[in-house]
């Protein structure tokens, strides 16, 4: 990841030299990327330090170009990310260096997923902490474009529906949020030419939506499943848990727990596995359950009480102002107990 990446107009990460002349771009409102102070400008970066560990900074279609011409083609990896990084992140981009030469991270925050009334306004944006992450992870390449980078003409007329499995669990909660995922994925799979991409089982449901967008439109990605990264008391890393406040991280614990009590009532069935879940959740009065479910993990149905096989238990709901996610995949039936993934999808 060393050779030939400092391209014309890409920024070297943290340093703040080389700065392109299309930096007018930081000005944007709602930007992925840096904040008042722009592109990581070099606090912390002593002078001596080696360049070739920062990662290539791209903020144009232009500097993203010249600056993916000077990795190997074949073997890219793109982890696709809002900022705000934690250790979810960089677990994607570590399994990702793995078995991949090359790992481009996107920072973007998509306004296309943000409905009215969410958070974009307020979603925590901690470029320079970003920086140190992908540059400790290995990371070659960081796009952090601006959303008139990405959407050039405004919101785009034509957008990638995400179809009936975008409906349903967050999908209802939050209409036509995966027609915004999907477009973006779709457009940062092209702009970045990657083989592989990797997506967190945080997200089931998005991972299961960009798996069939890669296949009903004939994308040629792999599309690879990194498992939940968990805190010690295991709630999922989020950087929506920047939000909560003390009595609401303390509340919002009872979601995982919820779903480990489903998942040690494997082997009964699925009504079983519901039971136990709710029966933390109800314990729980400052979570507002949106729902708890266990469905089949292709079509998000859920399983009759004959189902035996992997199953999602899903769980989301709002912990004070703050919306929260998780999941377990689980084998129902004999041998029940929670999956990390699903190793056959
Ligand atoms: P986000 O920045 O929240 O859009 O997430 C970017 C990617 O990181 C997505 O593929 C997420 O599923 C993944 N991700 C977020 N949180 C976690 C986590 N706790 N463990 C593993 N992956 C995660």
């Amino acid at each position: 990841m060393s050779e030939g990446r400092a391209e014309p107009g890409a920024e070297r990460g943290g340093a703040g030299e080389g700065v392109s002349a299309d930096r007018s771009e930081d000005t944007s409102e709602g930007r992925a990327g840096p904040g008042p102070e722009g592109g990581g400008a070099g606090e912390g970066v002593s002078a001596d330090r080696s360049e070739d560990t920062r990662p290539v900074i791209a903020r144009t279609r232009e500097e993203l170009r010249a600056a993916r011409a000077a990795l190997d083609d074949g073997d890219v990896a793109v982890v696709m990310t809002m900022g705000a990084l934690h250790d979810g992140h960089a677990t994607l981009i570590r399994t990702a260096r793995i078995t991949h030469a090359h790992v481009i991270v996107t920072i973007f925050l998509n306004p296309l997923q943000f409905g009215p009334g969410e958070d974009l306004s307020r979603y925590p944006r901690t470029f320079d902490a970003d920086l140190a992450i992908c540059t400790e992870a290995g990371v070659d390449l960081v796009f952090a474009p601006a959303p008139d980078v990405i959407y050039p003409d405004g919101d785009p007329g034509v957008r990638i529906c995400a179809g009936p499995l975008g409906d349903v669990l967050e999908g209802q909660s939050r209409p036509g949020h995966f027609d915004g995922v999907l477009t973006v994925v779709a457009k940062l799979l092209h702009l970045t030419r990657c083989t592989s991409a990797y997506f967190g089982q945080k997200d089931a449901q998005q991972l299961l939506l960009v798996r069939r967008m890669c296949r009903d439109l004939d994308i040629p990605v792999r599309v690879v499943a990194v498992p939940t990264v968990r805190e010690p008391d295991g709630l999922a890393l989020s950087s929506r848990n920047a939000y909560l406040t003390a009595s609401d991280r303390e509340a919002a614990r009872c979601l995982s727990v919820a779903l480990r009590a489903g998942a040690a009532a494997a082997t009964e069935g699925p009504s079983a596995i519901r039971r136990a879940a709710r029966a933390v959740l109800v314990r729980e009065p400052l979570v507002l359950v949106d729902y708890l479910v266990l469905v089949h993990p292709e079509t998000l149905a859920d399983v009759p009480e004959w189902h035996r096989g992997q199953a999602l238990l899903a769980v989301a709901g709002k912990v004070g102002t703050t919306r929260l996610i998780d999941n377990l995949p689980v084998l129902v039936g004999p041998g029940g107990r929670a999956l990390e993934i699903f190793p056959d999808v």
